[in-house]
């Protein structure tokens, strides 16, 4: 999903953002990358087949956001604010697990905001969003427990994002599942 805190990598990467091209090229490199290979893979054996034409290189407004998923509409990746290759297969990595959420679950609302809130903690988590080197380099780095502090902000600012979850709800969301969806590391064995 949309949201500002899944930008935070790129805004504390700074710079200008890539060339529209250079975008396109590495989100087609992105396609090699391991995990991007095996989300593919097993989205594909639930029966929802990725196809690089889901990913499309758009222009964002706002500061903050990188990316977005939405039923139907694919995978969005904001090229402007983009530096770096491994920004790149990061979003599209985080909105992968969003889209086989949204395939695995089929009746996913995501103006549910327990719905929305699951997704975000399997996304932050699965993705390595909340690795202890990007949270470094975010200036958020706490030797014990920071992962999963990690994951719960930047869940609860995506959900926060989504227009019809008031911040009370975005909250009482994310605390309803945590435990559910923070377990929850399908289709990895184990968070990677
Ligand atoms: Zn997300």
């Amino acid at each position: 999903m949309d949201g500002a805190a899944e930008g935070a990598a790129a805004a504390a990467g700074g710079g200008g953002g890539m060339s529209h091209k250079e975008c396109v090229d590495g989100i087609n490199k992105s396609l090699a990358h391991p995990t991007v290979k095996f989300l593919r893979e097993k989205m594909e054996n639930a029966g929802c087949p990725v196809w690089p034409r889901l990913l499309t290189a758009i222009t964002c407004k706002g500061q903050s956001s990188a990316g977005g998923y939405a039923s139907g509409r694919g995978i969005t990746i904001c090229c402007n604010h983009m530096t770096f290759q491994d920004e790149i297969n990061q979003v599209i990595i985080h909105e992968l697990i969003h889209a086989y959420d949204d395939c695995r679950a089929k009746n996913m609302e995501w103006t549910n905001c327990a719905h929305h809130a699951c997704s975000e903690i399997r996304a932050n988590h699965l993705s390595g969003d909340c690795h202890y080197k990007r949270e470094l380099l975010r200036g958020f780095l706490k030797i014990r427990g920071h992962g999963q502090e990690c994951v719960r902000r930047r869940a609860l600012k995506s959900v926060q994002n989504n227009p019809y979850c008031s911040a009370v709800a975005a909250k009482d969301a994310i605390e309803a599942v945590w435990d559910i969806c923070y377990n929850d590391t399908s289709p990895f064995d184990r968070a990677p």
